[in-house]
């Protein structure tokens, strides 16, 4: 059977051709699926019988098992979803006046290894497939529609950020049908300013998702010059600054807004002095050097601890004073309100459960210096084979 969610529009005509069927009717198909959350082609009225009949018997529209639902006192959402072999990834629902946002998992664990990341402390399992990162938009949509009584037409969902687990451009032939479907007219319609794709800055598919699927760019930049970012980033030994920026700068000419978003954690005593701001500032102004700066807001996140982190979140008044050099430099500057902490659902905390793929010759690559001890993804018991899914921890 063929999980229809895998599909954007373009793939669902590939698949009524290769059923007999013409291509148009997937038109009608994914309408059913994405727009009205119909898992029964029996119940999909308009569809030629003969189509509906061999869907019957060839395909599902199958959902991920949700292993955990958590709601904290701000009304964020987090969802664990069961992914198979001891894997489970989190979906965040972030309800604010007017918008909706969904915080989407791309893989479960991560190979980026960031120092002060939850996810990336866990190690890499696997990528996930189009039909898993789609079903996790298709779950909250329409749990959340019924829950909230929408009048038809109405959404539930309005932005969509993918900045849950995983590095998203690590994983992009996954990634890139499912964005289409975030932004098909007969899909969710979402428009391409309200769809963000976060990096930690994989400089060559910056510049493939620029020719292929333009939406909103983040990138996590968590420090102003390689030495720093070397740390905290590893992946910055293979694409330092300057070719991040520079791909961020060709990326601008085809995206749907003229900055980037550039995310910077603030981690007490790490990246967070006045000097660092001013360095900061010069980089993304280009200050006293041949090379331009980078159109771009900053969004600083105060750090969300995790157990064996080994970081501190820094003070409110270093935030604001490192806020102010930058404002004070021209740069749109947020901070950013960190939801649904209660519940470990607030950025970096999402640690799901994944089975710590990760192949130890890699892990050696990329060991920093200033390393803290990796935590154990899970206990030994659990590595010797699949076991059921846990549930998600409690509130710290
Ligand atoms: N892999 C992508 C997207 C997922 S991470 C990326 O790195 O951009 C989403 C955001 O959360 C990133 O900006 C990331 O740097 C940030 N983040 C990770 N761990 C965090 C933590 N413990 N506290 C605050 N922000 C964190
Ligand atoms: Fe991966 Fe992003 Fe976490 Fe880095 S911050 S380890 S890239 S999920």
């Amino acid at each position: 059977m063929v999980n229809l969610l895998q599909f954007d529009r373009a793939g669902l005509g590939d698949f009524c051709e290769q059923l007999g069927e013409k291509r148009f009717r997937a038109t009608q198909l994914f309408r059913w699926i994405h727009q009205r959350g119909e898992r029964d082609p029996a119940a999909m009225t308009d569809l030629a019988k003969s189509l509906r009949d061999k869907l019957a018997t060839s395909a599902v529209i199958e959902a991920l098992p949700v292993a955990s639902e958590q709601v904290a006192a701000d009304g964020t959402i987090k969802w664990l979803f069961d992914v198979g072999a001891g894997d489970a990834i989190e979906t965040v629902f972030i309800p604010e006046p007017g918008r909706g946002t969904l915080c989407l998992s791309s893989q479960a664990g991560c190979a980026v290894n960031c120092r002060f990341c939850a996810t990336g402390h866990q190690g890499f399992s696997r990528n996930l497939g189009t039909a898993e990162i789609l079903a996790q938009l298709w779950h909250a949509e329409f749990e959340l529609r019924r829950r909230l009584a929408l009048a038809p037409g109405e959404r539930a969902i309005t932005n969509v950020v993918m900045m849950g687990m995983g590095e998203p451009l690590q994983n992009y032939a996954a990634l890139v049908p499912a964005l289409r479907a975030m932004l098909d007219d007969h899909g969710y319609g979402l428009s391409r300013r309200r769809v963000t794709v976060s990096t930690s800055g994989v400089v060559p598919m910056i510049e493939r998702l620029r020719d292929d699927c333009p939406v909103a760019l983040a990138v996590s930049l968590h420090a102003p010059d390689d030495a720093l970012r070397d740390e905290l980033v590893p992946l910055n030994r293979k694409y330092p600054i300057a070719e991040l920026f520079a791909a961020c700068r060709s990326y601008l000419e085809r995206a749907p807004r003229d900055f980037v978003t550039l995310e910077y954690c603030m981690l007490d005593g790490v990246n967070d002095s006045p000097e660092q701001a001013g360095a900061l500032l010069a980089l993304v102004r280009g200050d006293g050097r041949a090379a331009p700066g980078l159109a771009c807001k900053i969004n600083l996140i105060p750090f969300n601890p995790f157990p064996a982190s080994g970081l501190h979140r820094s003070p409110p008044e270093r935030v604001a004073a490192f806020a102010a050099v930058l404002q004070e430099g021209g740069i749109v500057t947020t901070v950013r309100k960190t939801r649904g902490d209660d519940i470990a659902a607030a950025c970096g905390q999402l640690a799901g459960e994944v089975q710590d793929r990760t192949r130890v010759a890699e892990r050696s690559v990329r060991a920093v210096p200033v390393r803290i001890e990796r935590r154990v993804a899970a206990p030994a018991s659990r590595r010797s084979g699949p076991a059921p899914v846990a549930p998600v921890r409690s509130a710290p």
